[in-house]
């Protein structure tokens, strides 16, 4: 039986399931069966573009470890690592400085935590972040980790709002709205939007972003969260999928395809600092890298290996340019109340 059939089995015998069912479980499916990163795969990430930008980051972390004391004990965590390349170059990088952290992944697919283990063979695995210790300062990474946590999402019909729904159409999957009436959970601003409008929120986004607030304030330690996403919150799906780095229908191939939505980074900051956490800014990515010295590095690799420089060059436009990642992806750092403000912010 295909991943689809399982779906179009189940939306038969109970009816539809919300779309925020339908993307959890699409994606544990999904990333628990493979390696879906690289050219060979679904998509591809800033680190695995260029080793550049783990070392930026690692160099970030260890500005600010350095900055704040430079605490002896000290976790590096990293959410949703992928096949464990950002937290290569960062501890790599941030070890000539002296940063040596004990390492935590918060990984749910198997499939990729055995690639993990390959890459950082002493790190420590964990299923989300209750079990992450609590007896030193946190130094917490996230790139592309909350655009595949499960979103939810409304929908204006010409009777009120009501949840959106994935029902079937024959043996297709498609889109709905549901039954029960949503009116309550719309922003003010909404309220009157005309039918067809769609709001979405992600409450897993939410909730991890107030765990990383309260452990940055009960622990000392600073974060960096990265992800393509909105600085406002604004109406319309933003579901996706991408497969063999297409976009195709995100209600077409569920399992096989990576769902992903954008990140509404103009509700995150608030959500930590209710926790007491640090807001140190949020900025696009092309900025962030710039400053952290993304050009000196390129100019350093390339007098390294001249034979390679046009593809160093290449990646390192393909990391800042507004027209490629630059913009659309944001950088959103965050620290306990005592640490120092972070470069590039
Ligand atoms: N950060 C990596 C990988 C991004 S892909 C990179 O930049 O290359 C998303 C990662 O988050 C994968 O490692 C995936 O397995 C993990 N992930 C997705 N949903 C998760 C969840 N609910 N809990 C824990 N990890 C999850």
């Amino acid at each position: 039986m295909t991943p689809k059939d399982r779906f179009t089995r189940l939306i038969a015998t109970t009816g539809p399931i919300s779309v925020a069912q339908y993307m959890a479980e699409s994606n544990a499916r999904y990333y628990d069966s493979r390696d879906p990163l690289g050219s060979a795969g679904d998509f591809i990430t800033a680190p695995e573009i260029s080793q550049m930008f783990g070392e930026l980051i690692g160099l970030w972390l260890a500005d600010m470890w350095d900055r704040a004391g430079r605490p002896a004990h000290v976790h590096y965590v990293e959410l949703g690592p992928g096949r464990g390349t950002l937290a290569r170059d960062a501890l790599g990088a941030a070890r000539r400085f002296g940063l040596t952290p004990d390492v935590h992944f918060v990984e749910a697919s198997s499939a990729l935590a055995a690639l993990q283990r390959g890459t950082i063979p002493d790190a420590t695995w964990h299923a989300d972040l209750s079990t992450i210790p609590d007896d030193a300062p946190l130094l917490i990474v996230a790139n592309e980790f909350l655009d595949a946590l499960a979103i939810r999402q409304i929908v204006r019909t010409p009777s009120g709002w009501r949840e959106r729904m994935v029902g079937l159409d024959g043996d297709n999957l498609v889109p709905m709205a549901g039954d029960r009436p949503m009116d309550a959970a719309v922003p003010a601003a909404f309220a009157d939007a005309p039918p067809g409008t769609i709001l979405e929120a992600c409450p897993a986004a939410a909730a991890i972003t107030a765990e990383l607030g309260r452990r940055l304030c009960v622990q000392g330690g600073a974060a960096l969260v990265i992800d393509y996403g909105r600085a406002q919150m604004a109406s319309g799906s933003t579901l996706q999928a991408l497969r063999a780095h297409n976009p195709v229908d995100p209600f077409a191939h569920p399992g096989e395809a990576d769902l992903t939505a954008h990140v509404d980074f103009s509700v995150l900051p608030e959500i930590a600092q209710a926790q007491g956490a640090r807001w140190l800014g949020t900025v696009e990515q092309g900025a962030f890298l710039t400053a952290l010295g993304l050009a000196a590095r390129t100019q350093a690799l390339c007098r390294a290996a001249p034979a390679k420089s046009a593809a160093i060059e290449a990646a390192a436009h393909r990391l800042a340019a507004p027209e490629e990642m630059g913009a659309l992806f944001q950088v959103m750092g965050l620290c306990a109340p005592g640490w120092p403000p972070g470069a590039g912010f």
